[in-house]
């Protein structure tokens, strides 16, 4: 199925969607705000994408740094190639341990991995405890946002949800009474949990550690209370250096949410005396990402969400219509690399505004990659033929002078002459179903010209 297909569901109730786009703007605009208040922003911005770039042109070396460091320091690494590696890591780490209560902390990449499916398969208990994460985790849902999870529900969707599943007092949503039920039925998972998995914001290879970023509380909740920690990060996670990091935390939250950083910014540099700290490494596309010079860019990215909050087929479609882990503009131009058969809809969906280019705060060339994907597609015959066909006759229509001056004439005519029903028909033209065409003018601006002398 389609992005537009998919979207078409969401879209049918408008109601929610124009709620889902203002709050989402709303977002942005407390972005924006944050971003004024800093008059050196655009430098971060510039020093984190070479610092990014930087990083990327020396992966292999950083890694290993990294590995070296972080093993002196007690750790214990692991390198998945894929998720199935992955998943069979992390299911092994937890049985070793004879665990069956696991709690997470929000994590795309344990997403990406479909984690929580694979461990609940084998009898383990994975609660996730990010609030948004736990709400869609409940309903059975997937992320629709990188930083709000459950942007696409209203806190009645929420008050529905917990009535069923915590037993909350039905038709109540009072948003304080809703996460103070939450935090209750999250204390007791907390304190039985044998294992935390938690995801990783940034890893530094100077020191070995990784940093993790919350507004809850909830990743250092589980990580300091379970006897074993499992974090899990994508190879691109990198920084080189420990002064590395402040460039980037200050532009993660501004960019994020408008904070000015996040409430929780932890470092794990060692496992806590009689604990166990693991790192799993998962590649599982990445080098091959890296590997192409047009989109290698797009690992630059540290997750803040931005692209999505200021993206107009985003805010009107939402995240699920794209099908994707990583959803908005960043999800369409990771996933043809993933899947391009499956994903070809993807870099379709946008209108190469360039807005989320320009928000990006790790300056990643956001549009002009979907332009490209659209390139590469077309080359590799996956895209529809009805658009490569009208593609194609419109290029020859508008190199073509005498061929664009009677297909104007034939336009004007048919809008004045053809019935409503046709030319504003969902078969023939679905771009008129929800816009007013303009009203045909009599003559062409070549006509006019040549009438009134000009030439
Ligand atoms: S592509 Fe840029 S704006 Fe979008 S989530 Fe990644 S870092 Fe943020």
């Amino acid at each position: 199925m389609t992005h537009a297909l998919r979207a078409s569901t969401f879209v049918a109730d408008a109601e929610r969607t124009s709620w889902h786009d203002e709050t989402l703007w709303f977002v942005r605009q407390k972005r924006d705000k944050a971003v004024y208040a800093v008059p050196e922003f655009q430098e971060l911005r510039e020093l984190a994408s070479q610092i990014k770039e930087h990083t990327l042109s020396r992966l292999d070396e950083y890694l290993m740094q990294f590995e070296a460091k972080a093993q002196r320091n007690g750790v214990q690494v692991h390198w998945a190639a894929n998720a199935q590696e992955h998943n069979d890591i992390v299911l092994d780490i937890i049985r070793r341990h004879g665990a069956t209560r696991v709690v997470k902390s929000k994590s795309m990449l344990t997403e990406e991995c479909h984690l929580n499916p694979h461990l609940t398969g084998h009898g383990i208990e994975v609660i996730d405890t990010d609030l948004g994460e736990r709400i869609i985790q409940l309903r059975e849902e997937a992320p629709s946002h990188l930083v709000l999870p459950a942007i696409h529900l209203k806190k009645e969707d929420v008050s529905d949800t917990f009535h069923l599943h915590l037993g909350t007092e039905k038709g109540n949503h009072d948003p304080q009474q809703l996460t103070e039920a939450a935090r209750q039925h999250l204390r007791a998972k907390f304190l039985a949990a044998e294992v935390a998995i938690s995801g990783v914001n940034f890893a530094v290879a100077e020191t070995g550690g990784v940093v993790i970023c919350t507004n809850e509380g909830n990743a250092d909740l589980g990580v300091n209370l379970a006897r074993v920690h499992i974090a899990c990060m994508g190879l691109e996670k990198l920084v080189p250096r420990l002064t590395d990091l402040g460039v980037f935390t200050r532009l993660l939250a501004r960019s994020a949410t408008g904070q000015p950083v996040t409430t929780y910014t932890s470092h794990y540099t060692k496992p806590a005396a009689g604990k166990e700290l693991h790192l799993v490494i998962v590649d599982n596309g990445r080098t091959q990402q890296l590997g192409r010079p047009d989109f290698r860019a797009s690992l630059k990215c540290i997750r803040c969400g931005a692209c999505m909050n200021t993206c107009p087929v985003y805010r009107r479609s939402g995240g699920h219509s794209y099908d994707f882990t990583v959803p908005g503009p960043i999800g369409a131009i990771l996933s043809p690399n993933i899947d391009l058969k499956k994903h070809s809809s993807l870099p379709f969906a946008s209108t190469l505004c360039g807005s989320c280019t320009d928000v990006c705060p790790v300056k990643i060339d956001i549009h002009t990659q979907l332009y490209k994907w659209r390139q590469v597609l077309a080359e590799a015959g996956e895209i529809p033929a009805a658009k490569k066909w009208s593609l194609q006759f419109m290029g020859r229509l508008l190199a073509s002078p005498t061929a664009f001056g009677i297909g104007g004439r034939v336009a004007r005519t048919g809008l004045r002459l053809l019935p409503y029903r046709l030319t504003h028909s969902k078969t023939f033209n679905a771009w008129a179903v929800a816009r007013e065409l303009p009203e045909p003018p009599k003559q062409s601006f070549r006509e006019w010209y040549r009438e009134t002398g000009k030439v």
